[in-house]
């Protein structure tokens, strides 16, 4: 008997409920259960989609506690502060860090079976204290990482070059954030590296600027959050993408943020490198051939997160209790 694909959504804020609202029309999951400090909010959220179940797949929707995760396959936390006009995704480190422990020993309590999908910012940052304190296994705990950014670093090579963004295939890695990295030399358009691809096209198609577009995906969020006070489609088709690798068993490559074991001399850390997500989690890292440059990118990426993790402990807000 196939088992019930049920998702508990903590947090019912913009990101939570549009997430819930994409998974609720992909068909992927059986039972969404929304958790949130506002209670009110959660059951108004899961009310208005109930409302149209008569024109999506059949799904049960609800609000609900932290019980609801004891037979979850995925809890998905996008509960917390979100980023203000101007504020960094660091800026929000406290905080989240604070709401993140609450969370983590609620969910603990109920499943200890469950993937756990960190949204919330600084996500990275958030993936490996939900890790460290959870004491589940490193596959069980990942971080949607730059899954997004690397759908934006497709869609403006997709614009550049002016085919299907689904073509594309090229990976951001590293901090979702200011340190992130573009890996350029394993960026190609229906199989074809990308100078080739360019020369295909009789020179009308000059080549990228390297800088500016990778500026540009570094700049995606802010700009959407100077315009419109926050972003919550993209990255809801994101989760619903990593969410439907977990429920489907897909073993899909995306690139999510893990803890590594070591990798270029980076390790302790969680960021995001191409994985194969499936059931379990993370079951595998790939290990690419990056360039010196790129490997450079990545170190200094692990470096800027490390320096976050050890001024959030510094301050004594190391904060979930350690399991044995
Ligand atoms: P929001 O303010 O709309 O929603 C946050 C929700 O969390 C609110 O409903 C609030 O009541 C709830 N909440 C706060 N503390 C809680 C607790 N202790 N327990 C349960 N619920 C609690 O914010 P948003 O726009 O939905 O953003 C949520 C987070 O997602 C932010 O940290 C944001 O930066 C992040 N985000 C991440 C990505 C990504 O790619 N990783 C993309 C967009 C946003």
């Amino acid at each position: 008997m196939e088992t019930k694909r049920k998702v508990v959504v903590i947090g019912a804020g913009a990101v939570g409920s549009t997430f819930a609202y994409t998974l609720m029309q992909s068909g992927l999951a059986h039972d969404i259960v929304l958790v949130d400090a506002d209670r009110a909010r959660a059951e108004g959220e899961a009310l208005d989609m109930n409302h149209g179940l008569f024109f999506a797949p059949p799904v049960e929707i609800r609000a609900g506690g932290y019980e609801e995760c004891a037979d979850a396959s995925v809890v998905v936390v996008t509960a917390g502060a979100r980023q203000k006009p101007g504020q960094t995704r660091l800026d929000l480190v406290s905080e989240n860090v604070r709401i993140c422990r609450q969370i983590v020993e609620a969910v603990g309590r109920h499943t200890e079976d469950a993937v756990i999908l960190m949204v919330t910012n600084p996500v990275d940052v958030l993936t490996y204290f939900a890790l460290k304190y959870s004491g589940l296994p490193r596959e069980r705990v990942l971080g949607s990482g730059t899954v997004l950014d690397s759908a934006r670093f497709r869609y403006l090579l997709s614009r550049h070059y002016k085919v299907d963004p689904r073509n594309v295939h090229a990976y951001i890695v590293g901090e979702h954030g200011d340190s992130e990295v573009a890996l350029w030399s394993m960026a190609h358009i229906g199989g074809l590296p990308l100078k080739l691809y360019c020369a295909m096209c009789d020179s009308q198609i000059a080549p990228p600027d390297h800088d500016g577009i990778l500026k540009e995906v570094r700049g995606s969020a802010y700009h959407v959050i100077e315009s419109k006070g926050a972003t919550y489609y993209a990255v809801s088709l994101a989760l619903a993408r990593i969410v439907g690798a977990i429920l489907r068993d897909e073993s899909s490559v995306l690139t999510v943020s893990t803890m590594l074991d070591e990798l270029y001399g980076v390790r302790d850390i969680s960021l995001s490198m191409p994985c194969v997500v499936d059931r379990s989690g993370v079951s595998r890292v790939l290990r690419a051939d990056f360039t010196a440059q790129e490997v450079e990118g990545l170190r200094d990426s692990a470096k800027a997160l490390r320096k976050v993790i050890d001024e959030v402990e510094r301050q004594g807000e190391a904060p979930f209790r350690r399991r044995p």
